[in-house]
């Protein structure tokens, strides 16, 4: 399994960082994608990626800090940088300025393009105005990190050729909406994604999440689905394969 999405670098880690990432390539975690949105730790991330064949890196600036905005360009180039992101759109909080949000989200827009690179799309509340700039974009490819809409938003991503991540959410006994998305969604279109230490499953709730946990998301797919899990595993390795390149 590949965990396309988590933040090794939080400081949650701190003490135990090199145990996690050990636990999680022992228990059959072959990939990891280090989201890196916090400039003061991009060099870290660069470091981490060298210590570790098997993971990779994006880097990107969170909506939430679309005002600090600070360019990356000089570390996309770099062999084990799979994607530009996360970035995007977050409504969640009034506080952020939508027109700052979005200028600086199609800034990177820009980047992935230029560096044709895959794009890590955080919408939140903001549906609407994601798939219209993204629909502007019609040669970029990604996914829409940590998907929470609805199915019809679902089908709108999917005809603009991107996938849906799905989390640990989907093991949330009230996760009706988003297990219906994973009913209708291929499985071709899908990736795992642990966005840990955020969002832990169901059995870890108010817990910090790891990458090793990614397996429950995947048992809860091919409950969905009816599948067999190795058949989640197999195909959604091969969508980040697709995707990343990795
Ligand atoms: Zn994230």
């Amino acid at each position: 399994m590949i965990d396309t999405h988590c933040h090794l670098l939080d400081e949650s880690y701190n003490n135990d960082r090199r145990e996690v990432i050990e636990r999680a390539f022992a228990e059959g975690i072959t990939k990891i994608i280090e989201i890196s949105v916090e400039p003061s730790l991009w060099q870290n991330s660069v470091e981490l990626c060298k210590k570790y064949s098997n993971i990779f890196c994006s880097f990107g600036i969170h909506p939430h800090d679309a005002e600090r905005y600070t360019d990356y360009i000089h570390l996309i180039s770099d062999e084990k940088v799979v994607a530009v992101g996360e970035c995007g759109l977050d409504y969640h909080r009034d506080s952020f300025d939508k027109k700052i949000q979005a200028e600086i989200f199609e800034k990177q827009l820009e980047i992935a393009k230029k560096f044709n690179k895959p794009v890590i799309v955080h919408s939140r509340e903001a549906e609407e105005d994601s798939y219209n700039i993204l629909s502007r974009y019609k040669d970029l490819k990604g996914v829409i990190h940590c998907f929470s809409s609805t199915p019809g938003y679902a089908e709108k991503f999917l005809s603009l050729g991107f996938y849906l991540g799905i989390d640990c959410p989907v093991t949330y006994p009230k996760a009706d909406n988003l297990k219906k998305v994973v009913k209708q969604v291929p499985i071709e279109r899908i990736l795992l994604e642990t966005d840990a230490p955020y969002l832990p499953p169901q059995k870890f709730r108010g817990k910090r999440n790891e990458p090793s946990y990614i397996k429950y998301i995947a048992e809860e797919i091919a409950k969905i689905k009816n599948i067999p899990i190795d058949a989640v595993s197999e195909i959604t390795d091969n969508n980040a394969k697709n995707l990343f390149g990795i």
